[in-house]
C-alpha cells in the first residue's frame, strides 16, 4: 500500500505519530549522504558495519564539537539540531568538498521544523575554521528540492542493490571504501 503514498506524506505522518504501521524516516545524516554519495547512503541504510572512528562517518560531528564548545543538539523527532542564540539553526560545513550536502542537510532541518512543528527559522551554514557563515532561508524552491530529495531517498533505500560506485574526492576517507574499491 505504501508504494502509492507520496514518501513526503509518509514522512510527515510518521513525524506526527500517524504511521505506526508504515513509518518512513529521514535523518539529517541521510539527507547529507544522499547529496554526497547515494551509494554511501544505501550502505548506511542497511546498517552495514562501519568504523565510528572513521573521519567520513564523524566528519560533521568532530568539527562541531571543537568549534562550538560541544553544545548539545536538540532532538526533535527525526532531526537533531543546534540553535544559535538568536534562534537560527546552525549546521557546520565540514569541508569544501561537502558544502552542498551540508547545505541540504540544513535545508532539511528548516523544512522539518516548518512542516512538522510549524516553526519558521533561518539557518546558518558555518565553517568555523575559516570563520565563514552563509545564511540559508527555506524558500519555496529550496523546500521543493528537499521534498524531491526525500522522494529520492525513499526510492534509493528501497532498492535491492546499491548504485554503482563513482569515485568522489572523499572516497579515501569513506567508511565504505573497501566495499567500492578493493
Ligand atoms: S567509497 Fe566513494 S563511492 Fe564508495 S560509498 Fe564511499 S564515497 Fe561512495
Amino acid at each position: 500500500m505504501s508504494e502509492s503514498i507520496d514518501p513526503v506524506d509518509r514522512l510527515l505522518a510518521t513525524a506526527r505519530g500517524d504511521a505506526a504501521a508504515d513509518p518512513f524516516r529521514v535523518t539529517g545524516v541521510m539527507m547529507q549522504y544522499y547529496h554526497a554519495c547515494e551509494r554511501e547512503l544505501w550502505f548506511a541504510s542497511r546498517q552495514l558495519e562501519i568504523d565510528r572512528e572513521n573521519p567520513a562517518v564523524v566528519r560533521g560531528t568532530r568539527v562541531d564539537e571543537t568549534a562550538y564548545g560541544g553544545r548539545e543538539s536538540k532532538q526533535l523527532g527525526m532531526i537533531a539540531i543546534d540553535l544559535l542564540e538568536d534562534g537560527r539553526v546552525v549546521e557546520v560545513k565540514p569541508s569544501s568538498k561537502l558544502v552542498e550536502p551540508a547545505r541540504m542537510q540544513l535545508a532539511y532541518y528548516l523544512w522539518y521544523l516548518d512542516r512538522v512543528a510549524g516553526v519558521q527559522r533561518d539557518g546558518v551554514l558555518a565553517h568555523p575554521r575559516e570563520r565563514e557563515r552563509e545564511t540559508v532561508e527555506l524558500t519555496d524552491d529550496l523546500a521543493e528540492r528537499v521534498e524531491d530529495a526525500i522522494r529520492g531517498i525513499h526510492d534509493l533505500v528501497t532498492e535491492e542493490s546499491p548504485p554503482p560506485a563513482e569515485e568522489k574526492p572523499f572516497c579515501e576517507a569513506c567508511a565504505y571504501h573497501d566495499f567500492c574499491w578493493c
